[in-house]
């Protein structure tokens, strides 16, 4: 990398460990771990971190305090920050939807129409209903949004929903869904430290997109060879080696770890045998 670089990471909250995770699997792990650490320097790279909430890492970005840094999508666009994405993380993926207590009669976001709806992300829930041509009331709750329905103090919400469980504690049923969001590397608009914000984001993307990939490694008959090919939901070529049984090859190749659970049953079934799935550590295309 061309010279240090600066990186806010969130220091606390759902966001704190993943974002430690996927440095420390980037092989950039800080050298001084631990939870009162505002400040660490990278054992393997040039990059300095320095740790705060994850709220404030799009001000830290635009404001030119920080390079780049990790927070939410979410949290870019409620604070309408000036800061470039430079990849998405593939973790703390949550959405942001409308909902309403089981017993309204309200069945999509279009019933919303002049209600009352607490959030705590009014800018973009303002903005996502105004695309949609709703007008309604925002009122500006600052947490436990779940509970306003109940209290009287709005008629709906809009919150961050990932499982859905908290909705259910509550007593309350989604409309549907606003805004799609992840964590995200974020980086200064117009940097001019392009060459060391590109190696980050290599290095970074390497893992991600290898976390999202399985290797596939079997042993076929010929003639079944191409049942096997067929089956498989990779966008390379796989390679097909001969093995010292005459009439077996192999079969090596990358597959979406989402498709293993499906794949395997009908590998078995088109005559794969010793089949292995392995993790991959990175993946550069
Ligand atoms: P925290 O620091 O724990 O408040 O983390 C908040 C961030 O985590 C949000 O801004 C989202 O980007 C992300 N997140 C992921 N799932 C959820 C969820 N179910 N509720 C709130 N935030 C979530």
């Amino acid at each position: 990398m061309s010279r240090r670089l600066t990186m806010a990471l969130p220091s606390k909250g759902r966001l704190r460990e993943p974002s430690w995770l996927l440095l420390e699997a980037s092989g950039v792990a800080p050298q001084e771990p631990g939870e009162r650490v505002l400040q660490a320097h990278c054992r393997n790279a040039d990059i300095d971190l320095l740790f705060v909430r994850a709220d404030d890492v799009p001000e830290y970005v635009e404001d030119g305090v920080v390079d780049c840094g990790i927070t939410g999508l979410d949290l870019v666009s409620e604070r309408e920050s000036d800061v470039e994405v430079l990849l998405r993380l593939g973790f703390g993926t949550c959405s942001l939807q409308a909902a309403v207590s089981m017993e309204d009669s309200a069945t999509s976001i279009e019933d919303l129409e002049g209600r009352r709806i607490a959030t705590s992300h009014p800018r973009t829930a303002a903005k996502m209903l105004a695309a949609r041509g709703i007008k309604a009331e925002l009122v500006r709750v600052a947490g436990s949004v779940e509970i306003s329905p109940r209290l009287g103090l709005a008629d709906a919400i809009i919150d961050l929903v990932s499982t859905g469980s908290t909705l259910r504690t509550n007593g309350l049923r989604s409309l549907g869904v606003l805004f799609e969001s992840e964590a995200v590397l974020v980086g200064k608009m117009g940097s001019t430290d392009l060459e060391a914000r590109s190696t980050l984001t290599t290095v970074l993307g390497s893992v991600i997109n290898a976390r999202a990939n399985r290797y596939l490694l079997c042993n076929v008959a010929k003639d079944r060879l191409g049942d096997v090919l067929a089956l498989l939901p990779t966008s390379g070529s796989p390679t097909v080696m001969d093995l010292a049984t005459s009439g077996l090859v192999a079969v090596h190749a990358l597959v979406p770890s989402a498709d293993i659970w499906s794949l395997l049953p009908k590998l078995k079934a088109c005559g794969a045998r010793s089949i292995l799935t392995l993790p991959v550590e990175r993946m550069v295309s």
